[in-house]
């Protein structure tokens, strides 16, 4: 090929026009064609008349300063027409200026920076023809498959990817070849065990002619993100699912955040003053155990309270922050992750993750997302734990309260009458004794109510004090009391009753400067029998006393 005809070739290929000019910027050769000129042939004329005239007339003093300036070899580059052109001059050694005009957009999708650009995409790529063989794919489908791609190119799809997945894929190969662009999800099991769960694109590669080619192929791996909906699924169901598991909820959830983390320890520490408690923890290595507590100066977690915000490093060593903390000194944990926890405005505590070995990634905004969300998790576990104690607390408080006697503080009545219907309902042998204080209504009378109410409280003090452990003593109302005994023959209860009768005897209200006051009781003792229930019961028991007082008072009588 002669000399000039094979650079008039490298032009075409390049697409650039080469223009040889003289000292008068007259264009006395040329190279290559300006497509966007009429004529074809520019030889012998002004380079400002000819040339993107408004462009390059702007130029037209630097390129003479370049003529005057003559230094052979020196490339000066000049954008004449905004940025989709530019031109470069150089001085010639003889009286001239070589100028070449480059497309910018086709000199920098040239095959090669289209093939390096594919090849640099996270995502699978083929262009395959319509008999279905391969006619590219770029790396990331060669390190999927193994295989490179002189060895994938021009075979057919089903020798690569076997006849199942083949068949199965085949309705999708049918759409695209006819013209439509296709999606799916699938999810691909690979030989280690693992699954691929990727996204597909197959998009027409259409002729001039309309006619179909083939089609281009894109493959994302979308397992990470499939990971992220289950793990936020997860989530989900373990906060707001089980309500009654308060700990093993949130050690599931340790376990989750591990898992997706990589990482070994994972704590949930209750913070308070310098101490650092360990509440919950789930832990491939032995020896830690809830109840734990350090000195909070000495864990990562005051760093990540100071920084009132998720903190991590995968390396403390390296880390600066990390490397000459006191926890760095006597944990080896080389990775650490931890957010603050927030109860009710206030510091709680800190969750947080942590290994000896050094991650090997850094953590990512997902990561770093997933430990907040996981934090907020066990702060709305934890509040509700402890708003349900609470109640749990406040109600254990009303039932005491609707349940006791203001005045002496026994079993009130709707108590006692609860017991005795349990008692009865379970047959146990149980005696019943009903008290009445002596001539009460005479304290009333001669000290006056108050006075009265104090030798209540004495009678009720002393009466609970003689009863044995599992009898009940309560306060029915006004001067009377009962007391119900568990599977006691009616010998001991009489026994207790005349106890407890000589108790009150020997209890007196000290009255200074008058002489202490002293009372006695009644008392009414039956035993249940097999046709009882509460009320005849009751009434034996109170028939019983009705007797004691018309025999004298302070003293027992028994039916
Ligand atoms: P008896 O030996 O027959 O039982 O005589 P009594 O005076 O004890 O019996 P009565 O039923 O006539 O009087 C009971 C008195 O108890 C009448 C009432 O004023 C008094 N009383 C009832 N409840 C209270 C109370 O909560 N505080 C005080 N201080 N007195 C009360
Ligand atoms: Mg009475
Ligand atoms: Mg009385």
């Amino acid at each position: 090929m002669p000399h000039d005809s094979w650079l008039r070739c490298a032009a075409a290929l390049h697409n650039d026009v080469y223009l040889l000019l003289d000292h008068q910027l007259r264009i006395s050769e040329q190279l290559g064609t300006l497509t966007d000129v009429d004529t074809t042939d520019l030889s012998g004329q002004m380079l400002t008349d000819c040339v993107a005239p408004d462009g390059m007339a702007a130029l037209e003093t630097t390129l003479s300063a370049l003529l005057i300036r003559r230094l052979p070899g020196e490339v000066t580059t000049l954008w004449p027409n905004g940025n989709q052109t530019h031109w470069k001059a150089m001085p010639t050694p003889t009286a001239g200026l070589v100028l070449s005009r480059v497309r910018e957009r086709q000199a920098g999708l040239g095959h090669d920076s289209l093939v390096s650009m594919i090849d640099a995409l996270p995502v699978m790529v083929a262009s395959i023809d319509n008999e279905l063989r391969y006619r590219f794919v770029n790396a990331s489908y060669e390190a999927f498959f193994g295989k490179t791609r002189g060895t994938l190119c021009g075979q057919h799809i089903e020798v690569i990817l076997g006849e199942a997945t083949w068949k199965r894929l085949t309705p999708f190969y049918e759409r695209v070849l006819s013209g439509e662009r296709v999606q799916y999800e699938e999810t691909l099991p690979l030989k280690d065990g693992s699954v691929l769960e990727c996204r597909v694109q197959y998009v027409p590669d259409m002729a001039a002619d309309g006619s179909v080619k083939g089609f281009f192929a894109a493959i994302e791996d979308v397992s990470e993100y499939g990971a992220t909906i289950r793990l936020l699924k997860q989530i989900h169901h373990i906060v707001h699912n089980r309500p009654d598991e308060h700990d093993s909820t949130i050690d599931d959830l340790l376990t989750l955040a591990l898992d997706f983390l990589g990482l070994e320890i994972g704590i949930v520490s209750q913070v308070s003053g310098d101490i650092y408690k360990v509440r919950h923890v789930v832990s491939q290595q032995s020896g830690l155990e809830p109840g734990a507590q350090f000195s909070l100066g000495e864990t990562f977690c005051c760093l990540t309270l100071e920084a009132d915000d998720v903190l991590g490093t995968v390396h403390a060593g390296e880390n600066p922050l990390f490397q000459g903390h006191p926890c760095y000194q006597r944990f080896p944990l080389e990775s650490y992750i931890g957010v603050p926890l927030i109860i009710n405005g206030e510091v709680w505590g800190t969750l947080n993750f942590s290994s000896p070995k050094a991650r090997q990634m850094s953590f990512t905004a997902l990561e770093i997302e997933l430990v907040r969300l996981v934090g907020d998790a066990v702060e709305h576990l934890i509040t509700r734990y402890l708003t349900s104690e609470r109640w749990a607390k406040e109600r254990e408080a009303i039932n005491h309260l609707a349940l006791t006697d203001a005045l002496t503080g026994l079993p009130n009545r709707a108590r006692i009458d609860r017991a005795l219907d349990e008692a009865i309902t379970r047959r146990y042998a149980i005696s019943l004794a009903i008290i009445d204080i002596d001539f009460f209504k005479r304290i009333n009378d001669r000290h006056g109510h108050d006075v009265g109410d104090r030798v209540l409280r004495g009678v009720a003090d002393t009466l609970a004090e003689g009863v044995r452990e599992g009898d009940l003593i309560g306060r029915l109302g006004g001067e009377e009391f009962m007391l119900l005994m568990h599977a006691t023959p009616l010998f001991t209860a009489r026994r207790v009753a005349e106890r407890l009768r000589r108790a009150v005897e020997s209890f007196s209200l000290p009255m200074d400067p008058e002489p202490p006051l002293s009372v006695t009781i009644s008392l009414g003792l039956t035993q249940g029998r097999q046709d009882d229930d509460a009320a005849s019961l009751y009434q034996r028991a109170d028939h019983a006393l009705y007797m004691a007082k018309h025999r004298g008072r302070n003293r027992i009588e028994v039916l």
